[in-house]
């Protein structure tokens, strides 16, 4: 065992405030990770405030991990020392189950070992996250970076490039089609990048008039206010695909009516109570309504590998560890443009 720094919230209503613990040495298969970049998921706020009721205090947040390799195991084929990686949502997983065997360890039937907030398999106790200056995690999951990618920004590709990627593969989002962006934010706003990069017409919901510049800087077609009932209406029955990433209590039926017949709108933000769905938004049309978790480690990187050609990384704010509570603060009033990233330096 060796120790780590890192910030931590102590109970529901506390800030995050440093934290000292001990991480395992590497094993044969692990890979020991110096962490330079973590990017600030809505995630992190969601579970070390308990809003979804499953956090276990001490909670080290944090899963868009980037950073040097400092060791490996002597099994370790992939990573040797000095290499880039990076670490998402997941740092293990029974990788025998049905899903595992399919590339979708995120829904492995045993449980994934989430990378924070969870039981750790193979220290026992819990997993801390990102929000840490190190990380030692088997190499199975850990992902190579892109090098002509700036490391800083390629952060949030970890969790909000997947779980906006995958959808978008799943539902086969290609050129000649019109795509809906729910919520500009960190997720949001990757999934504009990525939807206009596999060709789409993208129009961008939001509920914030002062980012239209930036989406259509960040490739938007369309901007709507979708607080503005005449500019939603226009768009009734005309979507193949929508991608909803609002954190919070929405009305989906607004949505849902302007999908074409057979449409999908796939819910990946979370809010933490239930949303309405009135039936006949989805009988009349046929529509689809789904749900979609990040990615596999397959499909990960496969994303990065994307984004490494495409040249795409997050719009993002660096800040230093210490500004972490403003930053959550400023998350939850949408007020980042578009995702933080903690720059590990300032933990030292
Ligand atoms: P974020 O940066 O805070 O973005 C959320 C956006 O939602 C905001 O920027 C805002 O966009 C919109 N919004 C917020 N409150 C709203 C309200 N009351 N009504 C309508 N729109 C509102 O958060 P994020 O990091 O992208 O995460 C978004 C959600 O996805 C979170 O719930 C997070 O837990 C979840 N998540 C899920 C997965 C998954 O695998 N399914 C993975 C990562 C994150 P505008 O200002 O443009 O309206
Ligand atoms: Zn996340
Ligand atoms: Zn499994």
């Amino acid at each position: 065992m060796y120790n780590a720094k890192a910030f931590a919230t102590l109970a529901q209503t506390s800030p995050l405030a440093p934290f000292n613990f001990q991480r395992r040495d590497p094993g044969a298969h692990d890979v020991q990770i110096e962490i330079l970049f973590c990017g600030v998921c809505h995630t992190d706020v969601h579970i070390a405030r308990n809003e979804w009721h499953g956090t276990t205090y001490p909670c080290v947040p944090g899963h868009e991990i980037v950073g040097r390799v400092v060791k490996v195991g002597a099994h370790v084929k992939k990573f040797k020392e000095g290499d880039l990686a990076g670490v998402g949502c997941m740092v293990d997983s029974c990788r025998t189950c049905e899903n595992c065997q399919d590339d979708l360890e995120q829904f492995c039937t045993a449980g994934a070992t989430f990378t924070y907030n969870a039981p750790d398999k193979v220290s026992g106790g819990l997993t801390y996250g990102g929000y840490s200056d190190s990380v030692v995690v088997d190499e199975a999951f850990v992902l190579k970076v892109p090098k002509n990618l700036n490391l800083a920004a390629s952060a949030p590709l970890l969790c909000a490039g997947i779980t906006t990627y995958s959808p978008l593969r799943h539902y086969k989002v290609a050129k000649g089609q019109k795509i809906g962006v729910v919520g500009l934010g960190g997720l949001g706003h990757m999934g504009v990048k990525l939807a206009k990069a596999f060709g789409a017409h993208v129009v961008v919901f939001t509920t914030s008039p002062n980012k239209v510049k930036d989406a259509l800087r960040l490739g938007a077609d369309e901007v709507v206010n979708s607080k503005n009932s005449d500019e939603m209406k226009k768009q009734a029955n005309s979507f193949h695909f929508i991608l909803d990433t609002v954190a919070a209590q929405h009305d989906i039926n607004a949505y849902l009516v302007l999908l074409k017949r057979d449409g999908t709108l796939t819910q990946v933000g979370v809010p933490a109570e239930p949303l309405s769905v009135q039936v006949g938004s989805l009988i009349f049309g046929r529509r689809n309504f789904s749900g979609s978790l990040i990615g596999g480690i397959k499909e990960t990187q496969e994303m990065l590998d994307f984004c490494g050609e495409h040249n795409i990384t997050s719009d993002i704010e660096l800040i230093p560890i210490q500004k972490i509570n403003e930053a959550y603060e400023r998350l939850v009033k949408n007020d980042v443009k578009y995702r933080f990233v903690i720059e590990m330096a300032s933990l030292k």
